[in-house]
């Protein structure tokens, strides 16, 4: 469904309401028309792309819900983040981002890149810098890298129509990820709080409900608050010493009966991000293959 947020501003919803393996689009009237992430509703690019054009698009960053269609618009030029760039451009740097090069998960990693989410590495036309100013047309929109999902993550402020595009600063109920290579749980509250304070009337994310009105403050820290919630739950399950193997089956952050190897690698990207915090604040040390949690 298209559903126009400003003048020139459409947002493309995404299949699934947008639940992965999609995501929301913004498309942009001008410029020769800007497609904002390429995750939505193929039918619909599609159908602008023949009726407005499509000159650009705009990756807020390298995920493959974010990249699904891109492998159909060859000869439409890739713009993204300086730092987001090279993920974009090659699949072995893609595979490093996602932490899984040269380890047992890069088999699944590979195939399900070649399959189900055909990566094809783009030429990036133009690399975006943190709050560069970029003009499409007559309309202008503030680029803000916002690190902690990516390293380049881009979100985008249109302030003349008050507009901010959080993408996968996402607000839902399932939480942040940050259990990228490069992520990290620090930067992710910083992003958020800082996006939060830009305090755009409009604020549109990528995954489910897209548009949220007024003040996102409290939300956002409803969307942090998940990172304690699951710190919390791993803390309680390592009253026991527990091996890897233990907390990845525990599902701390799916739940239940998610079986396979896409949920094992999101366990213990977000885990071992909350692990490595505690070992460094001196509350968790490893003895024999398991973690042990050191009471105060
Ligand atoms: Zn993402």
């Amino acid at each position: 469904m298209i559903r126009p947020l400003a003048d020139r501003i459409l947002l493309i919803e995404g299949k699934k309401e947008g639940r992965y393996p999609y995501s929301h689009s913004l498309y942009l009237r001008d410029g020769g028309g800007v497609l904002v992430d390429c995750g939505s509703d193929l039918d619909a690019i599609l159908r602008l792309k023949e009726e407005e054009g499509l000159a650009a698009v705009l990756m807020t960053h390298y995920h493959e819900d974010h990249f699904l269609f891109l492998h159909r618009f060859p000869d439409v030029e890739v713009w993204a983040s300086e730092e987001d760039a090279p993920a974009l451009e090659s699949f072995d740097v893609l595979l490093d981002r996602y932490g899984v090069a040269g380890t047992g998960q890069e088999p699944f990693f590979r195939d399900l890149f070649a399959e189900k989410f055909p990566y094809r590495p783009r030429t990036v036309a133009r690399r975006i810098a943190d709050r560069e100013r970029i003009r499409f047309g007559g309309t202008e929109a503030v680029a803000i890298v916002a690190p902690g999902h990516t390293p380049g993550h881009l979100c985008l402020h249109f302030p003349s129509e008050g507009i901010l595009f959080l993408a996968d600063y996402d607000l839902t109920a399932f939480g942040p990820w940050y259990g990228d290579k490069p992520g990290g749980i620090g930067e992710f509250r910083r992003s958020g709080r800082m996006l939060a304070e830009v305090g755009a009337g409009v604020n549109v994310t990528s995954h489910e409900t897209p548009v949220h009105e007024g003040s996102i403050a409290a939300k956002m820290e409803a969307y942090l608050a998940v990172i304690d919630r699951r710190e919390e739950s791993l803390r309680q399950f390592l009253r026991r010493p527990r091996t890897r193997e233990e907390i990845v089956a525990r599902r701390i952050v799916y739940g239940g009966e998610r079986p396979g190897p896409w949920f094992d690698y999101g366990e213990w990207a977000l885990m071992g991000k909350h692990l490595e915090g505690m070992a460094s604040r001196g509350e968790v040390v490893v003895e024999e293959g398991r973690y042990v949690l050191i009471s105060p």
